[in-house]
């Protein structure tokens, strides 16, 4: 499932604001978006990227944020 390739590393980077692993959420077929681990439902972070079509502009989005 995943595509991360050693020469286009393409992790999300740790929460901006309180530090905790991110998490790729995918819905559908091209809904993408990174959001904090400890986002509303598993903790009380607001922490949230901008929805994109894959999996990697996702993780771009996020990592601007921090
Ligand atoms: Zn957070």
């Amino acid at each position: 499932m995943s595509e991360n390739s050693p020469a286009n590393p393409v992790t999300p980077k740790p929460c901006p604001k309180c530090g905790n692993p991110a998490e790729v959420v995918k819905a559908g077929s091209r809904r993408f978006w990174v959001q904090c681990s400890r986002y509303a439902g598993q903790g009380t972070c607001s922490a949230i990227g901008s929805q994109a079509d894959n999996r990697k502009e996702a993780i771009f989005n996020w990592n601007k944020i921090s």
